[in-house]
């Protein structure tokens, strides 16, 4: 393998406080090691005036599974606009126009993260039932590293035996085995539980279901639901804590149940997601009013809890959600005018929605501002990560913009003025000064997933780290800066220069296996034979078929922590 210096560039390393900057980076064998004066090197890249950070962690990011390839059959308008190749002319076929813009394909995905120095990409929400198939449009990706998050909580089994446990859940050991068997057997990196219990009683024709409210047909509640995954994830140890789309997403008032949520956990970590759609409060002339700063003081107050954002961007995107209740009642502001709500086996749910975000509409240039508020008003940038939660906020590929907007106060000051005109008077973001440092953002975009999701040699650059690098040149426009990296490696390969990719390894697969009590297979085995279509024999996938799912890329298992159990 070769090796590789950058020279002399400024380094932005924050999970190394304290490292000396500006210095050489030395890159052997795919990870970064320490240079030697007169040492030999197969490629020496003059980096001074430059930006060093470690390779960007999308832990957020709908690109594989299910609802992903739905989106990508119902936008047939975005793979038209985008794949017309007299509008973009491909000067080889790694940059062939291919397959849109808000639900791009496979290489589509991979070419575009690369461009802008990510290297890594987590699937939040998928299926166990479709495990493989998430895996394999993974695997399809170039490049990036990937991982995806199961979805538990909305399961049939799981309820049933929730409500068997009674509100002292007296078999919890049974729950918390059934979590670990669920993650290895799909090979998961994490668990999300979305609309805790919501999706399973929108299905008993349940409209609504909020935090203490019982679901009619198994009389448990969201706040049962959720501390039971958190716990168990705490006591099998998974790095990443329980990940949460929380009960009334996108419904005004909903702060109570954010908030509610976070009572619900009790002091056990947990990490909420797109947490924009989760924050509004119900004040002003239209019932619909932010309510980042409640949001904000909570966060501060629990440093065990972590949040992405789930920035809105202005235009037309697709949201792709496992979240039915929620998507068939937005389903009416469907632009286009089309939807999808589909299921597979019970164990969770899916719809999916064309939207677009208009700068003049009331509601959404507020959505806008509360992300930035939240961005702004979280005191510490480890407990956030940078998200526009792709597709449903805006497509990843507006990243750039975001920062430039986190970053630049009078830049983000023009843009509000451009938005409908009550929110622009109005909103707090208009009295908030702070502006981003790069420290802040490479903690947002690669220092913090990293830690949050228990990769020790990722996300920052320290010796022995994997070498996956982005080199950026030090513009004053930080929107410029961030859309093209000089230079990308991915695990000491250069896979990017100046926005052209040069390489397209394989992407690795991120996951754990936690350990369980195997007499839960017995219930197992009893609840597949009556409900399931496949075979029990045949649900779990091994780590061979991991690898052939995912293309022959490198496993990446993830270390359990010691349980506390
Ligand atoms: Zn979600
Ligand atoms: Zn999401």
């Amino acid at each position: 393998m070769s090796s590789v210096l950058l020279r002399g560039a400024r380094i932005i390393d924050p999970a190394n406080p304290g490292a000396p900057s500006p210095r050489d980076l030395g890159v052997r064998d795919g990870r970064i090691v320490e240079p030697v004066p007169g040492e030999r090197w197969d490629q020496v890249i003059g980096a001074s005036g430059c930006i060093a950070m470690a390779g960007g962690i999308d832990l957020h990011t709908h690109i594989g599974g299910g609802k992903v390839n739905l989106a990508r059959m119902l936008m047939v308008e975005d793979h038209r606009a985008v794949n017309n190749p007299h509008a973009l002319p491909a000067a080889n076929a790694l940059e062939l126009p291919s397959c849109g813009r808000c639900a791009p394909g496979t290489l589509a995905t991979g070419y575009r993260y690369v461009e802008m120095g990510y290297t890594a990409a987590f699937e939040p929400a998928m299926v166990a039932s479709n495990a493989r198939h998430a895996h394999m449009e993974m695997g399809d990706v170039p490049v990036l590293d990937h991982g995806a998050y199961v979805m538990l909580g909305n399961d049939e089994l799981f309820l049933q035996l929730l409500a068997e446990g009674g509100p002292d859940a007296h078999n919890f050991a049974q729950l918390r085995d059934y979590t670990a068997w669920t993650m290895r057997a799909s090979k998961a990196m994490g668990v999300k539980v979305v609309n805790p219990g919501g999706i399973s009683a929108f299905k008993f024709n349940q409209r609504k279901l909020d935090v203490n409210e019982a679901h009619v047909r198994w009389q448990v509640t969201p706040r049962q639901v959720v501390h039971t995954l958190a716990r168990a994830l705490h006591e099998l140890g998974v790095p990443h804590p329980l990940h949460i789309h929380g009960s009334n997403l996108g419904v005004a008032g909903n702060i109570d149940s954010t908030l509610q949520t976070i009572a619900a956990l009790e002091g056990l970590p947990a990490h909420l997601t797109h947490v924009q759609f989760h924050s509004y409060g119900t004040e002003g002339p239209k019932k619909f009013s932010s309510a980042a700063q409640q949001l904000a003081e909570a966060v501060n107050a629990n440093p065990q809890i972590s949040i992405d954002v789930g920035q809105i961007m202005f235009g037309q995107t697709v949201t792709a959600s496992g979240d039915t209740m929620r998507q068939h009642a937005q389903s009416a502001l469907a632009s286009p005018r089309k939807w999808v709500g589909a299921d597979i086996e019970c164990t969770a749910g899916c719809g999916v929605v064309p939207f677009r975000y208009r700068e003049q509409s009331y509601v959404n240039a507020l959505q806008w501002a509360i992300g930035l508020e939240i961005f702004l008003l979280v005191n510490n940038p480890w407990q956030v990560v940078l998200t526009t939660d792709h597709p449903n906020g805006g497509p990843f590929t507006s990243y750039p913009h975001l920062i430039r907007l986190l970053m630049d106060r009078s830049f983000r000051d023009e843009q509000l003025a451009r938005l409908h005109p009550e929110v622009a008077a109005h909103c707090a973001l208009r009295s908030i000064a702070r502006e981003l440092t790069l420290d802040e953002i490479a903690v947002m975009t690669r220092a913090a997933p990293a830690r949050l999701l228990g990769l020790r040699d990722r996300g920052h650059l320290g010796v022995g780290a994997a070498a996956d690098i982005a080199l950026y040149h030090d513009e004053p426009n930080r929107e410029t800066m961030f859309a093209t990296p000089l230079v990308v490696l991915k695990d000491g390969t250069l896979v990017a220069r100046a926005g052209r990719i040069t390489a397209t390894p394989v992407g690795g697969t991120h996951f754990v296996e936690p350990g369980y009590d195997s007499a839960i297979e017995k219930t197992l085995r009893r609840h597949w034979s009556e409900h399931g279509s496949i075979g029990f024999d045949r649900v779990a996938i091994d780590r061979d078929e991991l690898c052939r799912c995912c293309n022959g890329g490198r496993l990446l298992p993830a270390a359990c922590f010691e349980g506390s159990s």
